[in-house]
Formats: structure tokens, sequence, C-alpha cells
């Protein structure tokens, strides 16, 4: 039995991890795939207190690293579901199941899918949620990029200095990314911004070949000669699972106080997964230290 299963090795889960580990209890996190989570595909972050310029994959590995120092067990594996009988809590794994007097869900958020048509047929064959990833596939041609939030200008930015011409369209003619990276896209000489513009149909059989959109204003249609598209449209939480167990707001993130608690005692909601107003790296790193507290201090009510 864990003194805390941890559910996300993203900077929330991570953070969790360090703190659980020096209030001296014992801890395992549960990662389905890289430790990081969203923040390893930023190249350059800016916005973390005395780290300026960090690239989001090294904040991650230092964190991680950190919380293996100081004694936290990671295991890569997806976590099922969670069910809890007479105060015990079992988080059910692919690597099995683990029993904690605690849980802490840092799971993070999936994500936004393009809900135009072609989209989800042509998903990973062109079209892409992650620039850092595929964006080496459109070397010297030309794609688009979907949103306005800080994602989108991030990666119009990463794509510009590979593809031939980048495109980026928002349904909106404000943006929520921050106006530093607004003008880091602006100066960019291969970079065409549309707006109010809206996907209309990803073009193409076995590939991407072209982008319809329309303009929302006049209605106007254009056809950009594209064959990749990045849709960089916000995150959505992936909790069904807890559906169940803890209880989620209308949006599907979990009902969570100043505290971290969710409803069921003893089972704490850290970082974008639950209700909150701003979903930053600072705010997880402080939902993990506030979660891995309260978790200790649970404990040791318990007791
Ligand atoms: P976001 O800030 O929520 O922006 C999503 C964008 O997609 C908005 O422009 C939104 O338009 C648009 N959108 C949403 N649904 C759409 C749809 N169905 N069709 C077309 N457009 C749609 O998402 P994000 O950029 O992924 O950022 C998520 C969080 O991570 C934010 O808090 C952000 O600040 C943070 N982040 C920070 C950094 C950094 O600090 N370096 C980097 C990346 C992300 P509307 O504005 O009209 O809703």
């Amino acid at each position: 039995m864990y003194d805390t299963v941890i559910i996300g090795g993203g900077i929330a889960g991570l953070t969790a991890a360090v703190y659980a580990r020096r209030a001296g209890l014992s801890t395992v996190v549960c990662e389905a795939t890289v430790c990081g989570g969203q923040i390893i595909n930023s190249p350059e972050v800016d916005n973390y207190p005395a780290r300026p310029h960090v690239a989001g994959w090294q904040l991650a590995a230092d964190l991680q690293a950190q919380a293996e120092e100081f004694g936290a067990e990671i295991k890569f594996c997806a976590v099922t579901g969670l069910s809890v009988k007479s105060g015990k809590k079992t988080v059910h794994t692919s690597a099995g199941d683990l029993d904690a007097k605690t849980v802490i869900i840092a799971n993070g958020a999936e994500h936004r899918r393009l809900d135009c048509d072609g989209a989800d047929r042509l998903y990973q064959r062109g079209v892409s949620a992650c620039a850092t990833c595929d964006g080496a596939f459109f070397r010297g041609r030309e794609c688009c990029v979907v949103g306005g939030g800080n994602t989108a200008f991030e990666d119009a930015v990463y794509l510009s200095s590979l593809a031939s011409k980048v495109y980026l369209i928002n349904r909106r003619s404000v943006f929520r990314a921050e106006p530093k990276l607004v003008s880091a896209l602006k100066s960019k000489e291969n970079v065409e911004i549309l707006t109010p513009w809206v996907p209309e149909r990803v073009l193409g059989e076995q590939g991407v070949e072209g982008f319809e959109i329309k303009n929302v204003d006049t209605g106007e249609k254009r056809t950009l000669p594209v064959s990749g598209v990045f849709a960089a449209i916000g995150m959505i939480p992936a909790n069904g699972i807890f559906s169940g167990t803890v209880e989620l707001d209308e949006s599907g993130y979990i009902k969570a106080d100043e505290s971290c608690r969710t409803s069921l005692p003893g089972v704490f909601a850290a970082g974008d997964t639950r209700v909150k107003a701003l979903r930053q790296l600072v705010t997880a790193a402080a939902d993990g230290a506030v979660a891995a507290s309260q978790a200790a201090a649970y404990i040791n009510l318990a007791l």
C-alpha cells in the first residue's frame, strides 16, 4: 500500500511527487507515455519563474530527476480506473492494481481535435496535433496551423523554420496568445495570418492535398495549398474513467477546492485536470505542492 499514488507525470504530478517524498510519503507516479506532459512540446518557456528561455523538455527532465532523487518511483503504465472500498483506494493500471491511502489525479488534458470534414480521416496522415513531433515531415512544403493561443503561435513559429510557407488561421481576429508570441510570428516573412477564418474541409485521399477554409464574416471560401494541417485549438480533460468516483463539472474537469480536495476524501486533483482559472506551468506546479501537502495531512489525521 502506497501512501500516495499520483496519476500523471506532468508538471503537477512530478511536483506533487517532490513534495510527497519530502513529506516522507511512499510515492509512485503512474505515467502512460513520457514524463513532462504538454510542456515537452514547447521549444521555449518564458514564463516559469527564474527559468527564462528554458526548453520545455529540459524543465520536465530536471523535474523528473528531482522527483526521482527524492525517492519517487515512476511506473510507466496506463491508468484505467480508480475504485474505493472502506477508504482504501485502488488505482487500476495496465501494470496491475496499486493500493493507496491517498490518490493525486494529475492527468492533464488532451488535445482538442479538429471537427471539420476530413480531419479524422486524415489524422496522422497530414493532420496533426503536435508540430514538434511531425513538423519535420513538412520541410520545404506549405502547412497551416489552426488556433490563436500560445500553442498555435509557438507551433507556427517553429514550423516557419521548416516549411516553405505557414498559414495561421483563427476563428476570431483577437488572439489568446501572449503579444510577444504574436509579434514573433508576425516578423516571419513566410507566414500569413488569416482571421476570422474557420476550417471547412481537409482535402486529400491518402494525405493532405489542401485545406478549405471559410471566412466567418463574409462566407468567402478559400483553399490553402497545404500538405500539413496542425490543430492547436486547446485541450479537453480526459476524466471519463473518474466520472463515477469524483465529481466533474459540465466540461469534464474535476471539481476541487483551493486545497485540491475532490468530492472524495483522500483523493486530490492537481493541474489542468481540475476546475481552475489559469492553466499554466506555475499553477500546475503550485497545485502539485498543495495536493501533496494535503495528502500528507490527510494521512496524518487518519493515524
Ligand atoms: P488555448 O489558449 O485554449 O487556445 C485555443 C485556441 O483555439 C483559441 O484561439 C480558440 O479560439 C481556438 N479554438 C478552440 N476551439 C476551436 C475550434 N473548435 N475550432 C477552431 N478554433 C478553436 O489553448 P492552447 O494554446 O493549447 O493553450 C492551453 C494553455 O496552455 C493556455 O493556458 C496557454 O497559455 C498555455 N500554454 C502556455 C505556453 C507557454 O507559456 N509557453 C505554451 C503553450 C500553452 P477562441 O479564442 O475563440 O476560443
